[in-house]
């Protein structure tokens, strides 16, 4: 039951592990686009000084007209196939790292259900066993086949960007080389379009594959009772993800399903001391500090984090923290809780 120090610090350490993971996999995919780039950025020059030049000649190219130019089309089908590749490769890429976080989340999970033990001798607690392998193997196969879906439509979406980057007149006046760069930015910018795609599901996925194995390690040790979901609470922090820290699950809910790129954990909790059988010694508190606490003792985060209204609201007493979440379906991803809008507080607020 005592969430305490031991607790907290390993639940960040966790957290830490799966941020260095999440990172090299961001590092790595930058690197491969930035080589891939290299690699047609001067078919991308030569097109661009084509399309320049007919223009320079005075002939009015139309959208369409820049399109179906040889050169033009050479290049989007070069920059097709180096795309279609690179999609290829974002599922081997990040195998391992997947395969690790789940591992080391399995591992170092038991770990912080375990701190929350008395302190008596081991053989008298329940024992924290590691999940079966096989319920591991699942969520990581889950994922690569997530990783591979996402990544098919990815190139599509790339190529279209750098194609309107091109037709996209420069202001006019400009000089060729000066529009000759900018044209060059632009698709450049549309290319990378897909490592921004790519990277947002390295994280998304890997962190799914965090939850999901930090979930089956909870639910395989029967000491662990409920979850309590933790937000690193400071001035950043979305008025969602403070209304709801601190709220507590059964072991098997899935989630948190805090918004894109949100950093919450479910923290697992034991029983009672007393309900392990040792109801003489006598427990410490919970040491995870209540939002409503930590919005008392830190005013000034606190109205940066939910902005002046909201936090006016609430210390009126005109909403309340659960308030402040709001589910939302979406059909391309999971459900997620996002901040309630303004709008939608003032008029729960009149009710
Ligand atoms: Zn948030």
């Amino acid at each position: 039951m005592a969430i305490n120090e031991l607790t907290l610090r390993r639940a960040s350490e966790l957290r830490a592990v799966v941020d260095e993971y999440v990172d090299a996999s961001t590092r790595a995919l930058t690197a491969r686009w930035a080589q891939a780039w290299q690699e047609i950025a001067q078919e991308w020059q030569d097109t661009i000084a084509v399309v320049l030049a007919r223009k320079a000649a005075g002939e009015p190219l139309t959208p369409a007209q820049i399109t179906n130019l040889a050169r033009t089309q050479r290049a989007l089908a070069m920059t097709a196939a180096k795309l279609q590749e690179l999609a290829a490769e974002i599922g081997p890429l990040l195998e391992d790292s997947i395969r690790e976080v789940v591992e080391r989340t399995a591992d170092l999970t038991t770990g912080v259900a375990a701190s929350q033990m008395p302190p008596v001798d081991s053989k008298l607690l329940p024992s924290f066993t590691r999940v079966d392998q096989s319920a591991l193997e699942q969520i990581i196969e889950r994922s690569l086949g997530q990783i591979h879906a996402s990544s098919l439509p990815l190139s599509d979406e790339a190529v279209d960007a750098m194609k309107s980057a091109l037709i996209r007149a420069v202001p006019s006046g400009w000089g060729p080389a000066a529009a000759a760069a900018e044209m060059l930015k632009r698709t450049r910018s549309g290319f990378n379009g897909g490592l921004t795609r790519a990277m947002r599901l390295a994280r998304t996925e890997m962190l799914d594959a965090h939850r999901a194995a930090n979930r089956a390690q909870n639910m395989g040790n029967p000491a662990v009772t409920a979850v309590v979901w933790h937000a690193e609470l400071s001035s950043r922090t979305c008025p969602s993800c403070v209304g709801k820290h601190g709220t507590e699950y059964p072991p098997d809910t899935p989630g948190p399903f805090d918004h894109q790129n949100g950093r919450c954990t479910f923290i697992p909790k034991t029983q009672s001391w007393a309900d392990l059988g040792f109801p003489d010694i006598e427990e410490p508190p919970d040491l995870i500090q209540s939002s409503q606490d930590w919005i008392d003792q830190n005013p000034h985060d606190a109205v940066s984090a939910l902005g002046p209204d909201r936090y006016r609201m609430l210390m009126d007493g005109d909403i309340s923290l659960s308030d402040m979440a709001k589910r939302v379906d979406n059909p391309d991803w999971r459900p997620s809780y996002q901040a309630t809008s303004l709008a939608d507080l003032r008029k729960a607020a009149k009710t």
